[in-house]
């Protein structure tokens, strides 16, 4: 067990690495963060922050020596950094986990292996490649880079022939999957932690709303069939069982219209829809990562409210001035809302800046009285 007074290791400096700060904070740790980026939301709060690329040498030694075990916040972190990082330190997810999760193609490949259903496509990884793929699936389709797409990044959506072809020049014919477009019923999430002895437990399921491409509310309870949500905290489980995880996991899930589960991509870290555990549960899934790469008990997670997460894009800022503000009143005058805020130097529009958790007696009611917060900044502008 790695217990509070220990340092930990964070790869990465994005909003997901600062709350982790937080949580191993409030626990009594120390964290060391590594993120080339000076002004990173989780740098600001490090006890530590080694300013340099996450495969730098003389960085990766420095974070080994001093840390008793090293976790991540953001799944393109190099894999062979994993490794090195792993023969003096623990290194909790490990590196094959990690590298599943940066490949489309592989991460697909993976989900079959487990038994479970990805959504349908065809990958692409040269021109030749993309009539074959064209006849797997049925349009309309969406085309997405293999590597490194976040927040509906690297991403199009293509309804003939043509188009891929077109698509695929665009993304300067790096690999691609060919994704057939799901009518959907409703999109999940299933965050779970998983602990050394193999022992894991589940988040209440988040029911997700997105806005072109970017998770715009997380919903919890959601409001999706009972067993279709016991089936994806199964299945989310099995994909950490076969990966030998160690850390806090997020799969994401489609629901069709035919009521069939999809997985559509997993994430080897914290998540963004489980922002709601912040102020719903006990425990945060930032302080249950702490507990789980730590070898700590973990701590109970059920659900003490109904919640409404809201995410806070750039655009709800003013980007009209030289210092963009927010106006957060709304946020702070309602006392249901709790507002989190990353500490970015720049708003930008669909940059992730802060997200509110509104807690009421329903989701009904949650949900009208962030809508109104949301509107409301959004008309203030
Ligand atoms: P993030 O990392 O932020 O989750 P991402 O860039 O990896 O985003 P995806 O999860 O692949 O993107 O897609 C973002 C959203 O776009 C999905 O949650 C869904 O709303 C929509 N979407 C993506 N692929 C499909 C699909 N095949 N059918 C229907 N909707 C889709
Ligand atoms: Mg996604």
């Amino acid at each position: 067990m790695i217990l509070p007074d220990s340092t930990i290791g964070m790869l990465g400096g994005g909003q997901l690495g600062r709350l982790f700060v937080s949580a191993a904070h409030h626990l009594g740790y120390r964290v060391i963060v590594l993120e080339p980026d000076p002004y990173s939301p989780a740098g600001l709060i490090a006890d530590e922050h080694i300013v340099a690329h996450y495969d730098d040498s003389s960085a990766m030694q420095r974070l080994s020596k001093h840390c008793d075990v090293i976790t991540t916040e953001f799944e393109n972190i190099p894999a062979h950094v994993l490794e090195t990082l792993a023969i003096s330190c623990p290194v909790h997810p490990n590196a094959s986990a990690v590298e599943k999760a940066q490949d489309r193609c592989v991460e697909k490949t993976f989900i079959r292996s487990c038994g479970l259903l990805p959504v349908p496509y065809g990958s692409i990884t040269t021109y030749s490649e993309i009539a074959a793929a064209v006849d797997k699936i049925d349009f309309p389709a969406i085309m997405k880079t293999a590597r490194f797409g976040y927040d509906g990044k690297g991403q199009c959506r293509v309804n003939s022939l043509e188009e891929v072809q077109q698509a695929y020049n665009t993304f300067e014919r790096q690999p691609c999957v060919l994704e057939q477009m799901i009518d959907l019923k409703c999109e999940i999430s299933v965050i779970l932690a998983r602990n050394a002895s193999g022992d894991s437990q589940c988040f209440p399921v988040a029911e997700n709303i997105h806005i072109e491409g970017i998770l715009h509310q997380s919903i919890v309870p959601a409001r999706a069939d009972k067993a279709i949500m016991q089936a994806a905290q199964v299945a989310a489980k099995r994909i950490a069982d076969q990966m030998d995880y160690i850390g806090v996991l997020a799969v994401e899930f489609f629901i069709s219209q035919k009521d069939e589960l999809l997985v559509n991509e997993i994430a080897p870290r914290t998540h963004n829809s489980g922002h709601y555990s912040m102020d719903a549960c006990i425990t945060s899934q930032f302080e249950q990562q702490v507990r789980a790469i730590c070898g700590l008990p973990f701590a109970d997670t059920h659900l003490l409210s109904p919640v409404v997460m809201t995410n806070m894009l750039g655009e709800l800022w003013d980007l009209s001035l030289d210092k963009p503000v927010l106006n957060a009143e709304p946020i702070l005058n309602s006392g249901k809302s709790k507002l989190h805020l990353y500490a970015k130097r720049e708003a930008r529009a669909g940059r992730k800046m802060g997200h509110f958790n509104t807690l009421a007696k329903t989701t009904e009611i949650a949900q009208k009285e962030a809508d109104a917060i949301f509107n409301t900044i959004k008309e203030s502008l």
